[in-house]
């Protein structure tokens, strides 16, 4: 089978688990786990932060950095696609009693202006705005990419009304590989970045939450809190040291994939409209008479997986789990397909 139904399905590679298999491992809640340490601060380190916090989801470190930026009453402004919202099971009521201020960016990404509109004034009728969360790549959105130049204004605007900016970049490595600005720019203008090595990267489990020493600190409570201090957890970390040093550059090749898929989706009939391929995401959407269920199923039968996002729209996300012959494979199947 050709799994693209998500990036999170890639297995572990052989030197992968050689380098899992030979980790030195402590107690990591008593912060003894030598190869947990390398990771936090190899990952700080590559964006220019000064501390990083590894836990098992990227779930996890978004609602740690939203309980750590917030109080409950308080309100955070996000995108209306933004996974922290749509998929993080009503985590931020849950963990932070906030409300959330959701805006219609562009495939999931805000402008300034939005951001600086959707602030709420100092009146006892509203919840104070405390926290502005971007997501980069978007997921919901395609894959699509920030501008920079549109982060560093809305960093401009959070700034100006002492707001923090949170980044779930669960993708930035996507992003970091398609687009010129390197890491250590992202590290300059977030107060805290989230970042999954189990998604593209290619690692089984892991993601890091970066911040400040005093962010970190922080956060290595709420992590307690929520039951996600792991004991010898250095066989994960080494698998996401083991992607950081390898798995970066092959991004490029899931990139190069998914516009070739996307190009020859666009040209089937049974095919609406395909979103802006950028990254290693294509969603594409179907006319009235075609039922997304109906293309997953056929999809099946050819040996595709893939995920249906709504009623008449689908979801192919590209990985180091689909090779070269794979992809190729894939163009011709999707060109066979009678709908
Ligand atoms: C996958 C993902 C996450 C984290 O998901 P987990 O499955 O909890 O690791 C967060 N944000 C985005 C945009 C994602 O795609």
């Amino acid at each position: 089978m050709i799994e693209l139904r998500s990036d999170t399905f890639t297995q572990p590679t052989s030197p992968m688990l050689d380098a899992m298999m030979q980790a030195k491992v402590g107690d990591d809640v008593f912060m003894e786990d030598e190869t947990v340490l390398a990771l936090e601060a190899q990952t700080a380190a590559y964006f220019g932060m000064p501390a990083g916090l590894f836990c098992p989801s990227g779930t996890m470190t978004n609602q740690i950095a939203i309980k750590c930026h917030t109080q409950p009453g308080q309100e955070v402004i996000c995108d209306e696609l933004s996974h922290i919202y749509q998929y993080e099971a009503g985590g931020i009521a849950f963990n932070s009693g906030c409300s959330v201020r959701l805006l219609h960016g562009e495939q999931g990404r805000l402008t300034a202006a939005q951001v600086e509109n959707a602030i709420n004034p100092n009146d006892i009728h509203k919840a104070p705005s405390s926290l502005v969360s971007l997501e980069n790549t978007v997921n919901r959105g395609g894959g699509a990419c920030y501008n920079f130049a549109e982060i560093e204004r809305i960093a401009d605007v959070c700034r100006r009304h002492g707001l923090p900016l949170h980044l779930d970049g669960a993708r930035l490595w996507n992003a970091l590989v398609a687009k010129p600005e390197t890491a250590l720019q992202y590290g300059q203008v977030f107060h805290s970045i989230s970042v999954c090595y189990s998604k593209g990267m290619g690692a089984p489990v892991g993601s890091v939450l970066l911040g400040d020493e005093v962010l970190v600190q922080k956060a290595r409570r709420i992590r307690k809190v929520l039951g996600g201090g792991m004991r010898q957890a250095g066989y994960l970390a080494a698998a996401c040291l083991y992607a950081l040093e390898n798995h970066l550059p092959q991004l490029a090749i899931d990139h190069a994939h998914a516009q070739a898929t996307a190009l020859v989706l666009a040209q089937q009939s049974w095919v609406a409209k395909v979103l802006p391929v950028e990254t290693n995401i294509v969603i594409f959407e179907l006319p009235e008479a075609v039922a997304a269920a109906t293309v997953v199923e056929q999809l099946k039968a050819a040996g595709v997986l893939v995920l249906a996002m709504a009623p008449q729209a689908i979801r192919m996300v590209f990985h180091l789990g689909v090779a070269s012959e794979a992809a190729a494979q894939l163009n011709d199947t999707i060109v066979k397909l009678k709908l």
